[in-house]
């Protein structure tokens, strides 16, 4: 849909009475329904069907092919890998076999953000150019077309539906994008064009909690699509003001772009009792990775595009060891990603999940850029989430908050606010715990203190460290 088109909607959509507002929304809802999900979806959802038991070998058969088919393409259509690639003493006629991938020299963000015109095609600057959210600092820009965007939604839908996802249900989003308030009164709902509805992720306290809660009510959606730490703190404040949603059409909970913390999912089942999604996708559509109907581990689909993960010495990382998280598109076709360093890290799991029995690749744990890392004395590095977000609550029973503060490499300091001392035999149970995880370097110490300060973000984090950052280095 045309930008001018879509704004003059938007502010018709924003004006109009809720009823009839509700109601164009619908329609364009079904149009753009309509549009996205043609041939083109139709098609994708069908080769993943077709090709999700397929055997190890196949898989790998059908990435190398595919592979091929993009490094050859990039190479005559985007002078950036070209050059690139040159400079490596790299060339596509190199890539002969599966382990041959790894001879394509990897390319980061800031190349792809300083050269864009390079990375891309010709013709991809008359095609939608978006940004990524800059979280992991300078947003980068990249173009894509139509045939992405439906390829994108057939993957998403198909990982959704294991968990009995229909695409046309209407969503509540919470996400940190602006709102322009107004729907049926509340400042910080708005009905998008397409028929979702749009709460502020900045407005969130005890004291707005219900105005959120009743929208919800009000509203009925199939759905709830979420960052994991905005709906953590309105299931909160939802909590702690006594309010509760007893009845609901909720199909499912889809958290994404967020590490998701045991104690978390624990608040949002027992509040929402619905089933939650939790994947792992990008703005630049290199790979995506969600849970099966039996597990939560993350299911990387292979017909998406190749996921790797690489140690600091280029090498690939074995089972349970972490690496960057590497990733080759296989459709987008516009600003290509071939062998493009995502930024984040991961822990790899196996090959094969026995549960759906899918020869994906399996993550255990991905983190992000700015991951919170844990530097034991060895100078190991451990995402914080493995090593104690993943505490049973119980372990942490009687304090009204808690903070783990790293200052020197081997040493933690879990801070807690509380009535009285913490016993023993608590403080052994929370040790021998984290030493399971993490091993024997590091020490743990505990120090109760009056107050937990919160970020300048408002958010209150459960982790912090003064050591440097968590040791990016440039791709090679
Ligand atoms: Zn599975």
């Amino acid at each position: 849909m045309k930008e001018w088109i879509k704004m003059m909607l938007g502010a018709t959509v924003r004006r109009a009475p809720a009823v009839g507002a509700e109601f164009i929304a619908a329609k364009t809802k079904a149009m753009i329904a309509r549009r996205d999900l043609g041939s083109t979806y139709q098609s994708v959802r069908a080769h993943i069907r077709s090709t999700e038991y397929a055997t190890g070998e196949e898989i790998r058969a059908f990435q190398l092919k595919k592979c091929k088919d993009i490094v050859q393409y990039a190479w005559e259509h985007c002078s950036g890998y070209r050059e690139h690639w040159k400079k490596y003493g790299f060339a596509p006629e190199q890539l002969q076999s599966y382990s041959d991938i790894r001879r394509i020299p990897e390319i980061s963000k800031e190349q792809i953000r300083d050269n864009l015109a390079g990375f891309s095609t010709k013709e991809s600057s008359r095609c939608k150019y978006i940004t990524t959210s800059g979280s992991t600092g300078i947003p980068l820009g990249l173009y894509l077309d139509r045939a992405a965007e439906s390829t994108e939604f057939a993957f998403l839908h198909d990982m959704w539906e294991e968990r009995s996802f229909c695409p046309v249900s209407r969503s509540v989003i919470i996400r940190g994008a602006g709102v322009q308030g107004g729907f049926r009164g509340n400042p910080y709902a708005e009905l998008t064009l397409f028929g979702d509805l749009l709460l502020s992720a900045y407005h969130i306290t005890r004291e707005t909690a219900h105005l959120y809660l009743d929208t919800i009510k009000i509203f009925k959606p199939g759905y709830i699509q979420a960052y994991p730490s905005a709906l953590t703190q309105l299931t909160i404040a939802c909590i702690e003001t006594g309010i509760s949603i007893e009845k609901h059409d909720l199909q499912a909970i889809i958290l994404a772009s967020e590490k998701l913390y045991d104690k978390d999912k624990e608040y949002l089942q027992r509040f929402w009792k619905a089933p939650l999604i939790h994947f792992y996708g990008m703005t630049e559509k290199v790979i995506l990775a969600g849970p099966c109907k039996s597990n939560d581990l993350f299911h990387v689909y292979p017909q998406y595009g190749l996921a790797e993960v690489i140690k600091e010495d280029g090498s690939e990382a074995a089972e349970d060891e972490m690496g960057h998280l590497v990733g080759t598109s296989f459709f987008m076709r516009k600003t290509l990603f071939i062998r493009y360093r995502t930024g984040d890290l991961a822990v790899k799991g196996n090959n094969y999940c026995p549960d759906c029995r899918r020869h994906y690749l399996l993550l255990k744990e991905i983190v992000g850029r700015n991951a919170e890392l844990i530097i034991t004395d060895d100078y190991h590095k451990i995402p914080f989430s493995m090593a104690i977000g993943s505490i049973h609550n119980k372990l942490f029973q009687g304090m009204d908050q808690f903070q783990f503060m790293q200052a020197t490499a081997g040493n933690l300091v879990c801070k807690y606010v509380s009535h009285e001392e913490m016993p023993t035999w608590q403080k052994q149970a929370i040790e021998t715990d984290i030493r399971e995880k993490v091993g024997k370097h590091l020490q743990l110490s505990f120090q109760r203190v009056p107050i937990i300060p919160k970020n300048v973000n408002g958010k209150y984090s459960f982790f912090k460290s003064e050591l440097l950052g968590g040791g990016h280095d440039e791709p090679r």
